[in-house]
């Protein structure tokens, strides 16, 4: 038996023992977490309902960094014992997303910890394909948080945003992910990026994570106008959606990352067919989002000195859980310490 963070089927949320995974099959790895970030989907899951898992009982945690232990026999990998990082989404590489490289949209994919075995947990058996190894001098706690927040939110800015060199970017929403955005914009040379948050703590972080201005929503437009290339959108509400399109030049995207139930409208049609605006989503990362992202964090060009917050040991990741839902996190991820 191992030690694991487990949802049960009456919803409860504890950490027990559970059966190890077993010997790695061909293609699979049995890794050894080391480090494991707390996403906010951890807390639709446990507690608010918003998101499911696809069945429980299951150990929860998609944000992971740890030691492989073992390879399944003839099979490509880190050799046991290497650092790596947990490629969060197991895909088919067969349906036709997959072999367009659009993987996040994969028709059978499978998230560690909702679609399977998670990594709050002392061991994880996953495809050995989504290994990979954590660059030399790059902690285990930004290592973990590369292949989810901070890799979703390169997948916005970069990705989907097409943010390069040059480039004018306005970030709604930066008390979560946004804050990676913002750093990230920075990161890949942007020559202006400007923050709007409702809350001044957030606006603070943002200008400590390299944002030129931080304003409030009410003011935004007036203060920015129409002319960013880039506009990302991490609140999830119609208004956000509305003012990120409005915040655009002539021929701007806006990426909506954020994820709510209001039906968006982007300003008046007039002004976004005339202007070629463009408005799309973004959701999770690529495998090469997560490796870029962990490149630039070790080189140092990307900067994030708010994203790991608290670290604290495997025993406690349900009481890190509830602070997640009320928003107790100062901006950052908790990272459970799993070794602890
Ligand atoms: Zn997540
Ligand atoms: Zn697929």
């Amino acid at each position: 038996m191992m030690r694991a963070a487990v949802l049960d089927q009456d919803g409860s949320f504890t950490v027990r023992e559970w059966p190890e995974p077993g010997q790695p099959g061909p293609g699979e790895a049995l890794v050894a977490p080391v480090r494991v970030g707390i996403c906010g989907s951890d807390a639709h899951f446990v507690i608010d309902g918003s998101a499911k898992t696809d069945y429980q009982p299951i150990v929860l945690g998609h944000e992971a960094a740890g030691t492989v232990v073992a390879l399944g026999p003839d099979t490509d990998g880190p050799a046991p014992g290497t650092r790596v990082a947990l490629i969060p989404l197991v895909t088919c590489q067969e349906c036709d997303r997959c072999r367009a490289g659009r993987s996040v949209l994969c028709l059978r994919r499978q998230c560690l910890g909702a679609e399977r075995e998670g990594a709050f947990a002392d061991r994880i058996l996953l495809p050995a394909r989504n290994l990979t190894p954590i660059p030399d001098g790059l902690s285990w706690e930004l290592a973990a948080v590369g292949t989810d927040s901070v890799a979703t939110a390169y997948h916005a800015v970069v990705a989907r945003g097409g943010a390069k060199p040059g480039s004018r970017v306005v970030v709604w929403g930066t008390g979560g992910l946004g804050l990676s955005a913002v750093g990230i914009a920075r990161a890949v040379g942007a020559s202006e990026v400007i923050a709007v948050d409702l809350r001044e703590d957030a606006r603070q972080w943002a200008l400590e994570t390299g944002a030129d201005a931080a304003y409030h929503p009410d003011e935004a437009l007036e203060r920015i106008g129409g002319r960013m290339d880039v506009a990302l959108e991490f609140v999830g509400r119609a208004s956000t959606v509305e003012g990120a399109v409005r915040s655009l030049d002539d021929g701007g995207r806006a990426v909506v990352v954020g994820i709510g139930h209001e039906p968006a409208a982007a300003g008046r049609l007039i002004t976004f067919v005339m202007r070629e605006r463009e408005l799309v989503g973004s959701y999770g990362n690529e495998p090469e989002d997560v490796r870029e992202v962990l490149e630039l964090l070790a080189s140092g060009k990307l900067v994030l000195p708010r994203v790991v917050g608290d670290v604290i040991p495997l025993a406690d990741v349900p009481a890190g859980v509830q602070r997640v839902h009320e928003g107790k996190t100062g901006g950052s991820r908790i990272v459970v310490d799993v070794t602890a």
